[in-house]
């Protein structure tokens, strides 16, 4: 077997017939129907024996290759997705939290739009939008939603980017390996009603939820930063307050011993460094009588 086996096999349901993808069930078994992988493209066999757990194909002769899962999946989903008189859109719920360790978090949760179910009147397929491709683009109600659909990868950064600038809406629909084994009308259902396989990525309408969480995010680190300040504060008078106090005799002699190698650096700062800056043990050497 290939070495990609340790997992029980993605069984792929579709293969082409000549230019056009077909499901198993819609061709003759074995070598007959003609088929070929929509990935590498070399000859399918239709298993469609009685007892086998469900019918399927398989490359004719060994191969590593998966038959194209991505590939097909996408594809399949496309023509689907076109032939949908309407589908289903979960919520849409701006989340987010962001954390200042040791000084709390933050948070907001935002319905941006309530599910709903848009009628598809109209759907472009592999439009070109700048610089992107999308898969689809759907045109409910003088609204333009973008759907991306995804198998192993993800929504690019470029084609994020090119939706947020054109303030159209996307939809990341992810489907699974597995679901190459599914028939046509299991994977429109799943198309149309599943919430799980939905994410959207982009709402022009999250703008104002986004403005409220980088205000929210900005007083976190403004508070953090005055607490983190007010205790640098408190701590170099304590560290002042500290040096005054006389330093016993053998405490100086080690302390000479090390001012040797940091002579060049404590040299450089009079006492009264403050901040960040202040090197509370070096300039306490520097003051020292026995230094040469
Ligand atoms: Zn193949």
């Amino acid at each position: 077997m290939a070495r990609h086996a340790p997992r029980e096999p993605v069984l792929v349901a579709y293969a082409l017939q000549g230019e056009r993808l077909v499901h198993v069930s819609q061709v003759v078994g074995g070598l007959a129907c003609r088929c070929t992988c929509a990935s590498c493209g070399q000859p399918m066999t239709a298993n469609k024996k009685s007892g086998t757990r469900r019918h399927h194909f398989a490359h004719a002769q060994a191969s590593a290759c998966d038959g194209g899962v991505e590939t097909v999946l996408r594809r399949v989903a496309k023509a689907l997705l076109a032939e949908l008189p309407s589908m289903r859109l979960p919520e849409y719920r701006y989340r987010r939290t962001f954390t200042v360790y040791g000084h709390g978090s933050v948070s907001i949760d935002q319905v941006v739009a309530p599910a709903t179910r848009i009628a598809l009147d109209e759907v472009y397929l592999e439009q070109p939008l700048g610089t992107v491709v999308s898969d689809a683009i759907l045109e409910p109600a003088a609204r333009r939603l973008l759907v991306e659909i995804t198998v192993a990868g993800a929504v690019s950064r470029a084609t994020l980017r090119t939706v947020r600038r054109l303030g159209l809406a996307l939809l990341q629909v992810r489907l699974q390996p597995a679901d190459a084994a599914r028939p046509p009308e299991a994977l429109k259902v799943k198309l149309d009603t599943d919430d799980a396989a939905k994410e959207w990525l982009f709402d022009p309408r999250q703008r104002e939820a986004e403005r409220t969480w980088l205000q929210r995010r900005r007083e976190l680190v403004r508070v953090a930063q005055r607490v983190r300040q007010a205790r640098d504060v408190v701590m170099n008078q304590a560290l002042e307050r500290a040096r005054r106090e006389p330093l016993p005799e053998w405490m100086k002699a080690s302390a000479a011993a090390v001012t040797l190698g940091t002579e060049h650096r404590s040299s450089v700062r009079p006492r009264e460094a403050t901040g960040d800056d202040a090197n509370p043990e070096v300039t306490d050497v520097r003051s020292l009588p026995s230094r040469r």
